[in-house]
C-alpha cells in the first residue's frame, strides 16, 4: 500500500513551484473533499471536472460507484449533461482496498450516499495515506434529511463544496430533491423524471 511519503502536492504547492510568492507549503499529506448538493445540482460535473484536470498533471486516479446506480451507463460516470470519466462499480465500500494500486494519488466516489457508514473511516484512512479523496454525492434524501453516510463525511472533509441547483416551480436557489411520484422508499434508482430540485419554499414530501 502507498504510504504517505507519495508525490501529492496541494495545488498552492505546485503553484509556489511554478514562481509565484505563495507562502504555504502543503504536500506529502491527503485531504477529503465532499461535492454535495441536491439532484440537478451539477455534482457530477464537478467531480468529472476535478477527475479531469487531475488527468491533465497525469495524475493517478480511480474513480468507484456504487452498482446500484445504474442510470446511463454501467463503467463511466455521467453527468447529466453528458460529461463522463470511466470508474469502477462496486457493491460495498471496502472493495475500494481490493481495486486500489500502490501508485493511485487520487480516489474519487460519485453517488457516496448509496455507501453504508464504511466509507467514513474508509475516506479518513485514504486520506491519512496521503491520497486527495473526492467524494460526490446528494446530502439530502428526497424527505430532506441527511442521507446516509454523507452527514459525517461533510463534518471530516477539509474541503466542502455544496452547489445549489435551480427551484423548477419557482426559480429560486434550490438545495432540495422533490420526488415527483409516490413511494416511501428512500431510494429510487433509474429514472430521474422521477425527481426535481425545489427550493424549501416548493419542496413537498409526498406520502
Ligand atoms: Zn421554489
Amino acid at each position: 500500500m502507498r504510504s504517505a511519503s507519495g508525490k501529492l502536492y496541494h495545488s498552492l504547492n505546485q503553484k509556489r513551484e511554478e514562481g509565484d510568492n505563495v507562502n504555504i507549503n502543503i504536500q506529502n499529506t491527503g485531504w477529503i473533499e465532499v461535492i454535495c448538493g441536491s439532484m440537478f445540482s451539477g455534482k457530477t460535473e464537478e467531480l468529472i471536472k476535478r477527475i479531469r484536470r487531475a488527468e491533465y498533471a497525469r495524475q493517478k486516479i480511480m474513480v468507484f460507484k456504487p452498482i446500484i446506480d445504474n442510470r446511463y451507463d454501467h463503467e463511466n460516470i455521467v453527468s447529466h449533461s453528458q460529461m463522463q470519466a470511466p470508474s469502477i462499480p462496486i457493491s460495498e465500500a471496502s472493495e475500494i482496498y481490493e481495486h486500489l494500486t500502490e501508485d493511485v494519488q487520487i480516489v474519487a466516489v460519485d453517488e457516496a450516499q448509496f455507501f453504508d457508514e464504511s466509507l467514513i473511516g474508509i475516506c479518513n484512512d485514504l486520506a491519512d495515506r496521503g491520497i486527495r479523496v473526492i467524494v460526490a454525492g446528494l446530502d439530502q434524501d428526497y424527505k430532506g434529511n441527511p442521507f446516509g453516510c454523507m452527514p459525517q463525511l461533510l463534518a471530516i472533509a477539509e474541503y466542502v463544496t455544496k452547489n445549489l441547483a435551480i427551484c423548477l416551480k419557482c426559480g429560486n436557489p434550490a438545495n432540495r430533491t422533490q420526488r415527483t411520484i409516490h413511494s416511501s422508499e428512500q431510494i429510487l434508482v433509474g429514472s430521474t423524471d422521477s425527481y426535481e430540485a425545489r427550493c424549501r419554499n416548493c419542496h413537498e414530501v409526498l406520502d
